[in-house]
């Protein structure tokens, strides 16, 4: 048998790696040192050499492009079909057992997945009904508790209240999310790990049934396991199961959401004999980038401690720019970026990360205005952008009439004159009776509504039962454009004129050829539309719509995890935004930032951008900061200094309003009008400057402006403000 695709391409420690033995492994290395590569190599040779069906093999990726990336590997290596295999994030996993098991686990089997604005909506609902009041039980702070306890195994009926009222509050609140979530049949994100964890361990038959099936596990990005996802994969695996993770303590950047670095200590103890291996050649970056990256993890204490080189060119240095305010800084990086492309370059080769998603609203602008290409990887996500969870949620109350958070974000969208008040009557007698929105609708439309109401809401739920018996047995995408054109939202979105609406539409109908361009998995007993509906809810955060196009990949660090790119900025790396204000005083939480900046840095193959600005105004706030104090550690040797070569429009102060930073533009005067700044006009409110023609009283100006888009308007009249 030849094997030379197999081996080929490893060095010694990473052929050990692959061709190891099948017992418990843990390979633990630095960035770059070809872990992933190791993971997919190995699944390759247990099928190809060991024998192993590749139905018996789970692999476990941090997200679902890694996992589409390892199936497309491992189909290139063995030229095997590969998409039914168990490849995935641990979410994507569980929501696949869930499916196949549904009954066991105590769900509905149309169980609809919701994500985390979903859930904070319901929570929100909860304390109206409960009438709590939410500035003392904010939503946020329940779902942020109520995920943490899931993430931990812990169901309402398994947390001590310590004796503290405040804490019995909360858990009691979890315990009545959790009566709604079953009787809607939703399922949170933290709740399918939880359901496929308890599925497992309180079926002995299935549980029996998977550890015979799986004998390898394969596990990337192991540092980043939480308390369940651990449990779960040492559930599977039971004693003769043979896990094979791969990770770097260096790179742990969940621990906020429940990672635990530890269980790299436990795992060893829990398999003994472990076999652990170390990578320690770097083959992504130039040495600058790695040593840079090297010094900057050093001044972590609590580390496993790795010796990482490279063999690669010195390359060039790492340069780092500062800005007077974020725009100056998004002017620089579109700069480089237009060089970067003018030569040759793919637009996909260069990633723009930054620390907070807030940021790329102001680089997305830029990018917008100079025509480049972009795409938000894990930001702006098609699947959650509103007009599509409209339409999605007329499709979720087709399949299922319980489910209450789709219920409440249709009724009356669009306006069908079902008021606040209706709404509330609605809701109150579904709290009376336990009931789904649904069925109180129907209840108390004969009842207790007046005529208009009673109307308005039978006309709702008739529309919502014509459209499912009209689409029954369509195919997928042509149900989807029935819904999207029947419920009346295409109608809705084109009434608003200008750009947003436009998009909108846009999106829905692009939403028709996500339908038609959707694959499901043959194996799963669902329907096409359960299973579109499920994937929608997974990809959201992930997918894009238009992921195939060459653009320039805008993200945040920890979206960056385990990928590479030739050309990386870091963007606002200032004290108080990266390290994070809240994890500067705290020194476990310092180090966590370290390691995400040591992500961030060894992302970048040839070259690295580092950018911080004197001034940012974020989240309405004006900041004044010093540059990050992890420039400070990249020693001085691997850094170049670029000093702005113009100077640029300081935001200017207004005589009136200096807080505000606001001024009025004198007709004709150059101040302030510059392509992109933003402005203000009377009626149709912000916009950004996108082209300036003339002089004196025939200075015009092409604004594109938020609600009503682009327009051509002459500076004497318009008076615009320009707004920092
Ligand atoms: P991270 O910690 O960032 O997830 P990793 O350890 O998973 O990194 P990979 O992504 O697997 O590293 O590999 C980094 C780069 O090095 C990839 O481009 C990979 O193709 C390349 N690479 C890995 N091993 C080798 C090798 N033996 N020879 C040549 N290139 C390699
Ligand atoms: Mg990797």
């Amino acid at each position: 048998m030849d094997v030379t695709p197999i081996l080929d391409n490893l060095n010694d420690a990473q052929r050990q790696a692959v061709t190891a033995p099948a017992e418990p492994a843990l390979v633990i290395a630095g960035a770059g040192s070809g872990k992933t590569r190791v993971l997919v190599h190995r699944a390759a040779w247990l099928i190809d050499v060991e024998g192993v069906s590749p139905h018996g093999l789970l692999a476990v990726t941090f997200t679902n492009k890694a996992a589409a990336e390892m199936r497309g590997r491992i189909e290139t290596l063995l030229n095997v079909p590969v998409q039914h295999l168990w490849i995935g994030t641990f979410h994507g996993l569980a929501h696949r057992m869930l499916r196949r098991h549904w009954r066991e686990a105590g769900l509905p089997q149309n169980f609809q997945i919701i994500d985390a604005d979903d859930q904070l909506r319901l929570l929100k609902r909860l304390l109206k009904n409960l009438e709590m009041d939410d500035s003392r039980w904010v939503p946020k702070e329940i779902q942020w508790f109520i995920n943490a306890q899931k993430d931990e195994g812990l169901r309402p009926q398994h947390i001590d209240d310590e004796g503290d009222a405040d804490r019995r509050q909360m858990i009691s609140l979890y315990q009545s999310y959790e009566e709604i979530c079953q009787r809607g049949g939703l399922v949170d994100f933290a709740e399918l790990l939880l359901r496929a964890h308890e599925v497992l361990r309180d079926n002995a038959e299935l549980l029996a049934h998977y550890r015979r099936r799986f004998e390898h596990l394969l596990v990337d990005e192991f540092q980043d396991t939480n308390a369940i996802q651990y449990a779960w994969l040492r559930l599977l695996a039971g004693s003769d199961g043979i896990p094979f993770v791969v990770g770097d303590d260096d790179q742990s950047i969940y621990r906020w959401r429940g990672a635990r670095v530890e269980h790299i200590h436990r795992f060893q103890k829990d398999f003994p004999g472990t076999l652990v291996i170390k990578l320690e050649q770097n083959y992504r970056s130039t040495s600058t980038i790695l040593n840079a990256a090297n010094a900057v993890i050093a001044n972590n204490n609590s580390r496993l401690g790795k010796n990482l080189w490279t063999d690669g060119v010195q390359g060039e240095p790492i340069k780092v720019y500062s800005a007077y305010n974020e725009r100056d800084e998004a002017d620089f990086v579109i700069g480089r970026l237009r060089d970067w492309i003018a030569q040759g370059n793919a637009r996909a080769d260069a990633a723009v990360l930054y620390r907070s998603n807030a940021q790329s609203r102001v680089l997305e602008e830029g990018l917008i205005n100079a025509r480049i290409p972009y795409r938000v990887y894990g930001g702006l996500r098609f699947f959650e952008r509103a007009e599509i969870k409209d339409a999605l949620a007329y499709l979720r109350l087709l399949s299922n009439r319980d489910d209450d958070s789709s219920f409440e974000r249709v009724v009356n969208k669009p306006t069908r004159g079902i008021g606040a008040r209706t709404v509330e009557m609605v809701r109150a007698y579904a709290r009376a009776n336990a009931c789904s929105l649904w069925r109180a609708a129907g209840a108390i439309a004969s009842n207790d509504l007046n005529g208009r109401a009673a109307n308005a809401v039978v006309a709702f739920m008739t529309l919502i039962e014509r459209m499912d018996r009209e689409t029954r047995g369509l195919d997928l995408q042509d149900q989807v454009d029935h819904v999207i054109h029947m419920s009346g939202l295409i109608d809705f979105f084109k009434k608003d004129k200008g750009e947003k609406g436009e998009t909108r539409v846009e999106n829905l109908l692009e939403l028709v050829s996500a339908a038609k361009s959707f694959e499901p998995d043959a194996a799963e007993e669902m329907s096409k539309l359960d299973e579109f509906l499920s994937h929608a809810a997974l990809e959201a955060g992930e997918g894009q719509a238009d992921a195939w196009e060459d653009c320039v990949q805008l993200m945040t660090m920890h979206s960056a995890k385990g990928l590479e790119f030739p050309m990386v900025f870091m963007c606002g790396m200032e004290d108080g935004l990266f390290p994070h204000q809240r994890s500067i005083a705290d020194p476990s939480g310092l180090e966590e930032e370290r390691r995400l900046c040591y992500v961030g840095i060894t992302r970048a193959k040839q070259t690295l951008y580092v950018t911080h600005a004197e001034q940012r105004r974020l989240h309405g706030m004006d900041n004044f900061s010093q540059p990050s104090r992890f420039i400070a550690e990249i020693p001085e040797e691997y850094v170049e200094e670029i000093r702005p070569r113009v100077q640029v429009t300081r935001p200017m102060r207004s005589q009136r309003s200096p807080q505000r930073q606001r001024s009025s533009v004198a007709p004709g005067s150059e101040i302030g009008i510059r392509l992109g700044q933003r402005v203000r006009h009377k009626k149709f409110g912000d916009g950004v400057i996108l082209n300036c023609e003339g002089q004196g009283a025939h200075a015009r100006v092409e604004v594109n402006f938020e609600s009503t888009g682009t327009k051509w308007l002459v500076l004497t009249y318009a008076n615009l403000e320009t707004v920092s």
